[in-house]
């Protein structure tokens, strides 16, 4: 192994490295910081997060930027806020022994006029996010005239999040004359597509098989239903008693869903999603990185800044819809030596993605069963019991209390002690799984009807109301002219609208709670027509929503009989935790569709008039 003087770097950096506690190169950084350093043939690496990608590119940069010319050399780009603050944040610890070397990083959501002031004093190399980016070349406040290298890292994050125009704006602004440096964990075909369109003749490496999953993670399986995927979520967090995970969702609701019957539930979890404000975000992953929260429920793009190294578990509560981020999701864990589980809760339908996920990662998924009422109890008991034979005892401390409490235990023997202790621990455990199902039955649970029913056995989404409307497909009636008919009712700007089950003579669909009344008022007061029919629409009766709650709050979970949270877990969120979907007053998120794929401190925004959910 080599050390990164050996790569070419020089003293001042290989320094800072060691104050940073690098000792020596991980795989990627070998291959590309000489390769970088020796020849400006652009480059290709497959790289997940974790792989040290970040000195990779940052390192052999520092090496050969001119820090005598203040123009802008370098430019990178990443996909979000928390990332480009992170590489920012490394570039400046790299070189705090290089002499005039000056970072800027710049994001959407925060003051631009700081920026551009940032920006005026010259910086050598720019980290950003593609839309801010954008912005800033359009203002004439950043200037790639004098480019020599730009980096597109974790492009297929970016590609995703609908950054492809922004992209392709920032690298015609750049010079012909210039290395280009792509790091992304998977090669799906866009990502391709921009290799092929923006590169010459790239070199590729990699720090492993492509797209190849950590050796350090094992990948289960559990087959629930829509009315278990919950139970079976809290059911893997009873069991594994120290739990420290990451619960991946699709869309922010079903994060802040998740996130809030966790929190109902006694559990120490919080949700991370584009709908939170910058400020509750950084909190948000603040505590989970101190880990005065155990779970953290979070959409793709918002846990990509996120680098914590000590996951036990990655839960994909619903599998991602591109399979290829599957490899992001689980490479959270299984890092730095760690092992790690990578969990999938599917249905039998979703169960159809386990094998295309499989060749991927090039690994088996194992079928794992929800653990029993039993299997927790025990397990519970157990980690009790070591903690127990593990405490260190301050006798100096506690001595002066122990005379009244002999006293006042004087008549219990040992076996009774021990029995009132545990019960003292557990007897809210004990009954909360007492009488507890076999979540692996699934016939004893009607429940994978969920997704061809109309809806009928659906979970409902509480802040959403179904209506019943007097179109089906037979009136040409498709989700697309539903939308529409919805959206010519200016019911209110920008309206929430989810499922939509469209049958041959009648449909329904679900709108925001907020505006059932206002929805019914506009359609009756614009007496539509659709091809020719009147329209009627109509409120269902509300249905009770399924999966597992409505069971009472505080039992088993991380309560203790006090109902507060064990060992500082367990936090309740304040204000910010419901609400939060809300958060910045009623008219900054009108219109953004909390179920689709979420785009955290992006600094894109959504316009147009009522924006349909995901359908379901
Ligand atoms: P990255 O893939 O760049 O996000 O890096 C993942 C983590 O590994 C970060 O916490 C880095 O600080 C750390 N890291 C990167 N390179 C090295 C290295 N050569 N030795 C030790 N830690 C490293």
């Amino acid at each position: 192994m080599s050390t990164f003087l050996e790569l070419g770097l020089r003293e001042e950096i290989s320094k800072a490295l060691i104050d940073l506690g690098y000792e020596n190169p991980t795989v990627i950084q070998e291959k590309a910081i000489p390769q970088v350093i020796a020849s400006s043939q652009d480059l290709k690496a497959f790289a997940q997060t974790g792989t040290g990608k970040t000195a990779a590119f940052s390192l052999p940069i520092l090496e050969q930027i001119d820090a005598d010319s203040k123009e802008t050399q370098a430019i990178i780009l990443s996909p979000t806020r928390e990332l480009a603050v992170q590489i920012g944040k490394n570039i400046q610890e790299f070189s705090k022994y290089l002499k005039g070397v000056k970072v800027t990083t710049v994001y959407g959501g925060a003051n631009i006029d700081e920026q551009i002031r940032s920006l005026k004093k010259g910086s050598q190399i720019v980290v950003g996010t593609p839309g801010r980016t954008v912005d800033l070349i359009k203002r004439r406040a950043l200037k790639l005239g004098s480019i020599r290298w730009v980096v597109l890292d974790e492009a297929d994050e970016m590609l995703n999040m609908g950054f492809k125009d922004e992209l392709d704006k920032v690298l015609d602004a750049t010079p012909v004359e210039k290395q280009t440096l792509l790091f992304s964990a998977t090669f799906p075909r866009e990502v391709e597509s921009i290799a092929r369109n923006y590169m010459e003749n790239p070199i590729e490496i990699t720090s492993g098989e492509k797209n190849k999953g950590s050796d350090d993670v094992t990948h289960e399986y559990y087959v629930v239903n829509e009315r278990t995927r919950y139970e079976a979520l809290k059911r893997i967090a009873d069991v594994n008693t120290d739990i420290y995970a990451i619960v991946f969702c699709r869309t922010r609701r079903e994060t802040q869903e998740v996130a809030n019957n966790l929190i109902k539930d006694g559990y120490s979890a919080d949700a991370l999603h584009g709908d939170l404000s910058q400020a509750q975000r950084d909190g948000v992953m603040d505590k989970f990185r101190k880990k005065s929260i155990q779970i953290l429920v979070a959409t793709d793009v918002a846990a990509r800044g996120l680098d914590v190294t000590e996951l036990t578990h990655v839960i994909n509560h619903k599998l991602p819809d591109q399979i290829e981020n599957y490899t992001h999701r689980s490479g959270r864990t299984g890092r730095a030596g760690k092992k790690g589980i990578s969990v999938a809760l599917v249905n039998g339908k979703e169960k159809g993605k386990l094998r295309p996920i499989e060749r991927i990662i090039k690994k088996k998924f194992v079928q794992a069963n929800v653990p029993s009422g039993k299997e927790i109890c025990q397990n519970q008991l157990m980690h009790l019991i070591d903690k127990v034979q593990n405490v260190e005892v301050n006798t100096n401390q506690i001595e002066e209390f122990l005379p009244s409490i002999y006293e006042k235990l004087e008549g219990l023997d040992r076996e009774e002690l021990i029995q009132k202790f545990v019960s003292l621990e557990f007897n809210n455990f004990l009954s909360y799984y007492e009488n507890a199902k076999d979540l692996n039955d699934l016939s004893s649970s009607r429940g994978d009807r969920d997704s061809r029913d109309s809806g009928r056995g659906r979970q409902r989404d509480e802040n959403m109301t179904r209506f019943f409307i007097n179109l089906g497909r037979k009136d040409d009636l498709n989700p697309a002219r539903l939308i529409g008919l919805i959206n010519d009712q200016r019911i209110t700007d920008n309206i929430e609208i989810g499922a939509i089950d469209i049958l041959d003579t009648f449909s329904f669909f679900e709108l925001d709670k907020n505006f059932e009344g206002q929805a019914l008022s506009a359609f009756e007061e614009n007496d539509p027509e659709f091809n020719g029919r009147g329209v009627n629409i109509e409120i269902t009766k509300k249905e009770r929503s399924g999966g597992g709650r409505g069971r009472g709050g505080n039992r088993g979970g991380r309560r203790s009989p006090s109902g507060k949270s064990n060992e500082g877990f367990g936090r309740r969120r304040s204000s910010e935790g419901s609400s939060s979907r809300r958060s910045g007053g009623g008219s900054s998120h009108r219109g953004r569709s909390s179920d689709r794929p979420d785009r955290a401190s992006s600094d894109k925004k959504t316009g147009g008039f009522g924006r349909r959910r995901r359908e379901r």
